[in-house]
């Protein structure tokens, strides 16, 4: 309130002591207005107060006359003039709306009249100064004060204009507007050739209309600087007009209507334009809000869209009747492809809405070309046709890029030649190219197909969105139209070109150029030698009954400089949890005193941030119903035991941070399948062991474990409870399992399974025995027991 006052005393005591009580232009109560439009009603008192007594004591420093009821004919202008304003153009008054702007230009020629009329009347009375010139005069300084200066101090008090105003302000445009300040005052100023004053006209309108509310304050403080001082100088363009004997009156009226018709000619060029900018801003952020809209529904339905998908995997996984197996099958496949549909929905908003984020990282092209081969050559060979890969000889072997977004584009322009192909085959085709416009090196790849082509007319909208040639095509070969305007999309921002030639019967040939930028071959290599998936340490918590398995998971994740706490069962997890932080739980379901999903159950009723922890279930369970009940229970997601080593990385990955995502991996959902060929031991896994922790460690733990099988065995000696038993067989299934024991995992299984078919448990454990002895020789002649 207190720096209010004393910017209105400053503004005041400016104008009255240069020109006295007959200033030619009256700034103060254009900023009085703007302040109490900008403050709430209640405080409009003491502000005008304030401004009040700021302006009698100017008129009384420097003016003549009664200056505390002069001061008093502005405070009533001020009061008037924001009362009406906010009456009739709301709490937000602005000159970008034309009704408003209207509305307040009325008022600002209409209610000064009044106040104008009293002062003239007091200085008239106290000073014999004609009433009419006094009026005359206070009324332009008013009314020019008034219009000059509040359109200019609304703009820069609304946060919004002024953060765009300012985002606008580069060096080039800040030097830009003064030079065009400096060329209007300098026309202004300039005495030898009067008529060149018109010159400011064009000069002030380019700045208000290029630079917006900057370039509109600027020019009116250049043009107001410059009049001003050629009045008390009694020099320059616009006194020459006058001539320089005649009075100051005379001189103050010329500039004021100089003032009037400069402001006038900017001002509705500057304020059109500015709303002209505001309905292209608004414009572009629908654009955005639309694009934010898809990618957050598309999100949304990706999320769930996964969960179903992870729970048909489990579905197809069971022993089916052929009938539901088709049933199943049909159900995945819709899924799948309504899962594409979505993803590239969230592609095109991601790219639209300009969150497209592209890496400059070392690739290998023949790598990426061999990766697309790969994942298209099973659906070509069930359709028949040959899939073929050309790349130039002598092409640099490493380039840096996104590859990611390579294989994406060449992805799907390979799956769109073979969807469309009937006979014949596929080629891709990879050469250095040298541009014709810059002569720069560019890489051209190729995907010819044989195919149905495409009729000249579509080839023009090829890439837009949302294009298929005719609705059926959608109904016989899926697609969502989007997937070459992705590609568009993607090529462009890799600054590079796409395009088509093809005849329809003959065929197609879709192609796209990259600038050729090469990698770096040894930082390609490097990485690759080191380990083939970077993880990154974390605090990890594993909660986990079976010694083997703790032992296993220390060896395998200490060894990628993860930080580990286990806990032994459900009760020791929560207190853990509670203890110190973790970014990732492992959770096994079926411990003693508290099982997994209870402690997962206190873990997400608990009320500090530690409720949140991403928490992941190890289970040797597959069964659908399980698993949802474990997802019901608050867990992220669920991983199948025996371990896979790859989703074991890709769930620390995922999951191992806090706000990480919530949705569950559908890859990971799907249970690894029986190996085809029945034999004792999963070799793959010992050796991965093997490789691991080294031959002795991995021979303790096999020989700890198999005494630990047999202990189980000895412990259902009796007559066992069918609860007894299935957590015995469960624990020697779940540590089998990862030990690569595979016979004895499936025989512990099985044991589990049958359990409420009253089978003859003795005999089925003698034969578990018997399993664990053939084991135990079979790993003893690989030097392992
Ligand atoms: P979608 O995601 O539906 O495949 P695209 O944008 O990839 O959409 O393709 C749009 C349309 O372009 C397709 O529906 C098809 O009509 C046509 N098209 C694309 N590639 C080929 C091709 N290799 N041969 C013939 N037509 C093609």
């Amino acid at each position: 309130m207190c720096w209010a006052g004393f910017a209105y005393l400053a503004l005041a005591s400016v104008a009255t002591s240069l020109f006295g009580t007959n200033a030619p232009v009256w700034f103060a109560n254009a900023f009085g207005v703007t302040v109490l439009l900008r403050h709430p009603g209640r405080s409009w008192a003491v502000f005008l107060i304030v401004f009040w007594l700021g302006d009698a004591l100017a008129l009384r420093l420097f003016g003549d006359g009664p200056s505390l009821l002069l001061a008093l004919c502005d405070t009533f202008e001020m009061l008037v003039l924001a009362a009406l304003t906010r009456r009739l153009c709301g709490p937000n008054p602005s000159f970008l709306n034309g009704r408003q702007a209207g509305i307040m230009l009325l008022a600002f020629l209409a209610v000064p009249a009044l106040s104008s009329g009293a002062g003239a009347a007091l200085l008239h009375w106290t000073e014999g100064a004609g009433f009419l010139d006094a009026w005359r005069i206070w009324y332009c300084a008013s009314v020019l004060g008034l219009l000059v200066a509040t359109p200019v101090l609304l703009g820069w008090s609304t946060a919004t204009t002024r953060r765009r105003a300012l985002d606008m302000l580069t060096p080039a445009r800040a030097i830009a507007v003064i030079a065009a300040m400096a060329g209007a005052m300098f026309v202004v100023l300039q005495d030898a050739h009067p008529a060149l004053v018109f010159l400011s006209f064009p000069i002030v309108m380019v700045t208000a209309s290029s630079f917006g509310l900057v370039g509109v304050t600027a020019g009116v403080v250049a043009v107001s600087l410059a009049a001003l001082g050629s009045v008390l100088s009694g020099s320059g363009a616009l006194v020459a007009i006058v001539g320089s004997g005649n009075s100051m009156e005379q001189r103050v009226a010329l500039v004021q209507l100089y003032l009037v018709t400069v402001l006038f000619s900017s001002l509705p060029i500057a304020m059109l334009l500015g709303q002209q900018r505001q309905l292209a801003a608004d414009l572009r952020s629908a654009g955005e809000a639309r694009s934010d809209f898809l990618a957050a529904m598309s999100h949304e339905i990706r999320t769930p869209m996964t969960g179903v998908l992870g729970m048909i995997d489990l579905l197809a996984a069971e022993q089916l009747p052929p009938t539901h197996r088709r049933w199943v099958e049909a159900m995945r496949a819709s899924g799948r492809h309504l899962l594409s549909v979505i993803n590239d929905i969230l592609d095109f908003s991601r790219i639209e809405s300009g969150r497209l984020e592209l890496e400059a990282i070392d690739y290998s092209l023949p790598d990426l070309l061999e990766q697309v081969r790969s994942l298209v050559h099973p659906l070509a060979v069930e359709r028949g046709l040959a899939l073929d890969v050309e790349l130039q000889p002598h092409s640099p072997p490493v380039l840096k890029g996104d590859p990611t977004r390579v294989t994406q584009v060449l992805m799907n322009l390979v799956s769109n030649a073979v969807k469309f192909t009937h006979h014949g085959g596929v080629t891709i085709a990879v050469r250095q190219v040298e541009d014709e416009e810059d002569a720069a090196q560019r890489l051209r790849y190729e995907v010819r197909d044989t195919g149905v082509g495409i009729a000249g007319a579509q080839l023009d909208h090829l890439f837009e969105a949302f294009t298929q040639e005719d609705r059926s095509i959608s109904r016989r070969y899926g697609g969502s139209g989007l997937g070459l305007a992705i590609c568009k999309r993607l090529v462009e921002a890799m600054e590079g070109r796409i395009g088509v030639e093809s005849r329809v019967g003959v065929g197609s040939c879709f192609w796209f150029e990259l600038p050729l930028v090469p990698g770096d071959v040894e930082a390609l290599e490097q990485p690759r030698r080191a380990e083939a998936r970077v993880v990154e340490p974390r605090r990890i918590l594993i909660a986990e009954d079976v010694d083997i398995n703790r032992q296993i998971l220390a060896a395998r994740l200490g060894s990628q400089g993860h930080e580990l706490v286990f806990a032994e069962d459900g009760a020791q997890a929560l207190a853990r949890v509670q203890q110190q932080p973790f970014d990732l739980v492992f959770m096994d379901v079926q411990m003693p005193v508290m099982d997994g999903v209870e402690a997962t159950r206190r873990i997400r009723r608990l009320p500090g941030p530690e409720k949140d922890i991403p928490i992941v279930a190890l289970t040797a369970n597959v069964m659908a119903r399980e698993r949802d009940r474990y997802l019901g229970a608050g867990m992220n997601d669920c991983l199948m035991k025996p371990i896979e080593w790859d989703q074991l990385d890709a769930a620390i990955v995922r999951y191992g941070q806090r706000g990480a995502a919530t949705a569950p991996l559908a890859a990971m959902a799907a249970p690894t399948a029986a190996p085809a060929e029945v034999t004792l031991l999963d070799a793959e896994t010992l050796e991965g062991l093997r490789a691991m922790m080294g031959d002795e460690q991995l021979r303790a733990l096999v020989r700890s474990g198999l005494a630990t099988y047999l202990a189980s065995c000895d412990a259902l000696a009796g007559t066992p409870s069918a609860t007894e038993i299935h957590a015995q067989m469960h624990k020697v299934k779940g540590s089998a399992g990862t030990l690569g024991l595979g016979a004895v995992m499936r025989m512990a299984a099985g044991i589990e399974a049958g359990l409420d078919e009253s089978t003859d448990v003795r005999r089925e454990l003698e034969e578990l025995r018997a399993c664990i002895a053939a084991t135990r020789r079979e790993l003893e002649g690989k030097g392992l027991a």
